[in-house]
């Protein structure tokens, strides 16, 4: 009866069952938890495709056979490339990939100094409106599900394995298309998935969660005890400035953000990242910047200035270098750390959901 059922309801994926769901499946179906093992390897560890290749033990095998496949109970998340475009120094990789519905994601790999970092998205398009942001442009379409949060890194993986022998995935972030705290218990299960050495085993201070200030998230991770690096995106140091540029800004004003930073700090003891795309005549002054050192003052920051990379929908332009490099002057004469991202690999369209809204643009 229960196989019946099974076989009658919409096909799931298998990456979106972590590993408890496996076991239980397997149970359900009659087969002993001791194969979960094996498949969780074959499936998260080795990125495998084509399960029913495998040698495994014959009742693992068996239960492949039946259930995993086109029409059968369970499916597997690959989304296909649609493009894969190159950075001149080689160093950045954006892929385009189709989801089954159709929808296209941003998954970047980027290689500095031999470290790989997956740059991966957690919705398709976003709900946030951040005005200089092209996913933010784009709107809301949908939530990623787990299995497509993981398939991201597993497809990174497959291209490191097969171009880049004896080098590995070490970082992640949550910097792609998307606000991963507004699709919470996907993000939270797919890193659960990946940060699991027994398959990806991505270590979870090597993981990072960008938001642009989901309050109650940020303190749901904190009381969660979740492991992993928040990123904060800022943007602007009083709420005026802040709201301008990005909308939601309202919803959770910058001061409930702010004392959420400080809650956040004092329960993990962790150093929080903060985010600041500099616009020129809207958040680069010296005036913003000694206002930004007052307002995080006393908790443990650090401050990632990221220039602007223009879009088709915002009028702005990225700050001057000499402005630039005062603000970054200021806020590190008051002892907070304070960096430029790097941006090799612009020539990509490095910028957040910018390549699929060009693509959109050439195709209309
Ligand atoms: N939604 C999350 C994560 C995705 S955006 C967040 O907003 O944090 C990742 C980072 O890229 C954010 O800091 C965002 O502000 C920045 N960003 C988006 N569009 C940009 C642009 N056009 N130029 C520079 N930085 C941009
Ligand atoms: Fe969404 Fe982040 Fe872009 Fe804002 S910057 S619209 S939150 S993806």
């Amino acid at each position: 009866m229960q196989g019946l059922l099974m076989s009658e309801s919409a096909p799931r994926s298998l990456h979106d069952l972590g590993f408890d769901g496996i076991a239980a499946e397997l149970t359900a179906s009659g087969v002993s938890t001791h194969h979960t093992k094996a498949l969780w390897r074959a499936l998260q560890r080795e990125g495998e495709l084509d399960l029913a290749s495998r040698d495994f033990l014959p009742p693992l095998k068996a239960w492949v056979e039946k259930h995993v496949g086109h029409g059968k109970d369970f499916f597997l998340d690959d989304p296909p490339i649609v493009e894969e475009i190159r950075s001149s120094d080689g160093l950045t990789r954006k892929y385009l990939l189709k989801l089954n519905d159709g929808q296209i994601i941003e998954t970047v790999l980027m290689g500095y100094d031999g470290r790989y970092t997956a740059c991966i998205s957690s919705q398709a398009g976003c709900a946030m409106g951040c005005v200089f942001c092209a996913t933010g442009q784009m709107g809301f379409v949908r939530h990623l599900r787990p299995g497509e949060i993981i398939a991201q890194v597993l497809h990174v993986q497959r291209i490191i394995r097969r171009d880049l022998p004896g080098k590995r995935l070490r970082n992640l972030v949550f910097m792609g298309m998307g606000e991963p705290l507004h699709n919470y218990d996907s993000v939270m299960h797919a890193l659960q998935a990946i940060s699991d050495v027994r398959g990806i085993g991505i270590g979870p201070s090597f993981i990072s969660v960008s938001t642009v200030g989901v309050v109650p998230a940020i303190l749901r991770m904190a009381e969660e005890q979740r492991p992993y690096n928040l990123a904060v995106s800022l943007h602007g140091s009083n709420e005026e400035e802040r709201s301008s540029l990005i909308p939601v800004s309202r919803k959770w004003p910058l001061a409930d953000l702010v004392a959420a930073c400080r809650a956040y700090g004092r329960i993990t003891g962790r150093r929080i990242l903060f985010g600041w795309t500099l616009i020129a005549g809207k958040n680069d002054s010296a005036e913003t910047a000694h206002r930004l050192v007052e307002l995080l003052k006393g908790i443990d920051s650090h401050i990632n200035l990221i220039p602007l990379n223009p879009t088709g929908g915002f009028a702005g332009s990225p700050a001057a270098t000499a402005a630039a490099r005062e603000f970054q002057r200021i806020i590190r004469a008051a002892g907070i750390a304070c960096t430029f991202r790097q941006r090799r690999g612009i020539d990509v369209a490095a910028g957040c959901g910018q390549l699929k809204a060009d693509r959109r643009k050439l195709a209309s």
